[in-house]
C-alpha cells in the first residue's frame, strides 16, 4: 500500500501519517520527491483502514500495490535510485564500467589488470575470492589473502571493489575489504545470506539467478531493502536456454523490463551471459544501448592461463578496445562513461 500526500500537505500532516502508522506496527518508507511525498507501508496491508487513512489531513490518496514487490517498485518511488560508490553514481547519467578477473589470483595479476582497466577508463575493480565452482575440485578461491590483493589493487589505483560474497559468516571479513558486495546467480535466492546483506550498508550487486525470472530477481532484491538496504544493483548476467551455443542466453529483455517495473540501477554481465570473449563486445554495446547502468566484464592479462572462466575473459587491450566501442553508443543515447 502506497499513501500519497497532496502537493501541498505539511510536514506535520506527514508526520501524522506516518506516528499513525508506527502506532499501529507498520513500518514506513518515505520518498521525498520533489512535488509530493509518498508513503509506502510495510506490514500486513490487509489490517489497515484504507477509509481512515485515506481521510487524514493532507492525504490525497491510497494506493494498494498489486505487485508482489514493494519497495523495489517503480510505484513506490518513481524516480531512479542513485547510488554512489566512491564517487561513481549507478542510476545515473553515466554508465559504469567495473572489470576485472573472474577469480584474484596473485598480485601481479590483479595489480596489472586494475592498471590497465583504469588506463582504459574502468570505474570499478572486479575479482572473486571466493568462488562459487560447479565441481568441489575446481579453484575455490584464495579466500582473505585475495581480499587483501585486492585492497591493494585499490591502494594502488583508486578504483572501489566488487567482489562476491558466498555466506553470511563471511560478512565481516567481505565488507572490512570490498566496497560492493556481489551475491552471485547461484544465491539469488539464499534468503539468509539476503537477509544478512540486508542489514549492512554495502551497496549489493545482486545477480539474475540462472533460472529465475525477473519477478523472482525483484523478490530477491525486496528482501535485501526489506531488511533496511536500498542499495542494491540489479545484474542480468544470462539465463538458461535451449541454446547450446552459448554459456547463457542474454536477456537483453531484462533491461527495459526492469527499467519498467523498478527504480533500482540495472546492469549487465555480458561475459557470463555469452561465455565467450569474441561475443562481449557485441553483447555489451547491445546492453548499453538497451539501457543498461553499467556494465560488469572479465578482464584477465593471461585468460588462456586463468584458474576460472579464461574463455569468456578479455585481454586488457580488448577491454580498451569495447571502452572505445561502448562509449560511442553511450554518447549516441545521451549518456557518458
Ligand atoms: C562471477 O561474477 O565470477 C560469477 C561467478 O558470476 P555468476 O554468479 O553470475 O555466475
Ligand atoms: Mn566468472
Amino acid at each position: 500500500m502506497i499513501i500519497v500526500m497532496k502537493m501541498k500537505a505539511s510536514s506535520d500532516d506527514i508526520d501524522a501519517v506516518i506516528n499513525r502508522l508506527h502506532n499501529g506496527g507498520w513500518q514506513t518508507h518515505v520518498s521525498r520527491g520533489e512535488e509530493r511525498t509518498i508513503i509506502g507501508v510495510i506490514g500486513d496491508e490487509r489490517k489497515l483502514d484504507q477509509g481512515a487513512m485515506s481521510r487524514m489531513g493532507g492525504v490525497d490518496r491510497v494506493v494498494p500495490i498489486l505487485r508482489p514487490f514493494k519497495l523495489a517498485s517503480r510505484d513506490f518511488q518513481a524516480e531512479d535510485s542513485k547510488i554512489e560508490v566512491n564517487g561513481h553514481v549507478f542510476g545515473g547519467e553515466k554508465v559504469i564500467m567495473m572489470a576485472g578477473p573472474c577469480s584474484v589470483e596473485s598480485m601481479e595479476q590483479v595489480m596489472e589488470t586494475a592498471i590497465a582497466i583504469r588506463e582504459a577508463g574502468a570505474h570499478l575493480l572486479r575479482g572473486g575470492a571466493f568462488k562459487p565452482r560447479t565441481s568441489p575440485y575446481s579453484f575455490q578461491g584464495m579466500g582473505e589473502e585475495g581480499l587483501k590483493i585486492l585492497a591493494a589493487a585499490r591502494e594502488e589505483t583508486g578504483l572501489p571493489i566488487v567482489s562476491e560474497i558466498m555466506a553470511t559468516d563471511q560478512i565481516d571479513l567481505m565488507c572490512k575489504y570490498v566496497d560492493v558486495l556481489q551475491i552471485g546467480t547461484r544465491n539469488m535466492q539464499n534468503y539468509a545470506l539476503l537477509n544478512a546483506v540486508g542489514k549492512t550498508n554495502k551497496p549489493i550487486l545482486l545477480k539474475r539467478g540462472m533460472m529465475s525470472t525477473i519477478e523472482e530477481l525483484l523478490m530477491s532484491a525486496e528482501y535485501i531493502m526489506s531488511n533496511g538496504n536500498h542499495k542494491v544493483i540489479l545484474c542480468e548476467r544470462g539465463i538458461r536456454t535451449f541454446e547450446k551455443y552459448t554459456r547463457n542466453t542474454l536477456d537483453i529483455n531484462a533491461v527495459p523490463v526492469l527499467k519498467e517495473l523498478t527504480h533500482l540501477p540495472v546492469v549487465v554481465d555480458p561475459s557470463h551471459a555469452t561465455g565467450r570473449w569474441t561475443l562481449v563486445k557485441a553483447t555489451s554495446r547491445a546492453s548499453v544501448a538497451a539501457g543498461a547502468d553499467g556494465l560488469i566484464i572479465e578482464v584477465h592479462p593471461n585468460p588462456a592461463e586463468a584458474t576460472s572462466d579464461g574463455e569468456q575473459s578479455l585481454k586488457p587491450k580488448r577491454f580498451a578496445e569495447l571502452m572505445v566501442e561502448v562509449r560511442r553508443v553511450a554518447e549516441a543515447i545521451g549518456r557518458t562513461i
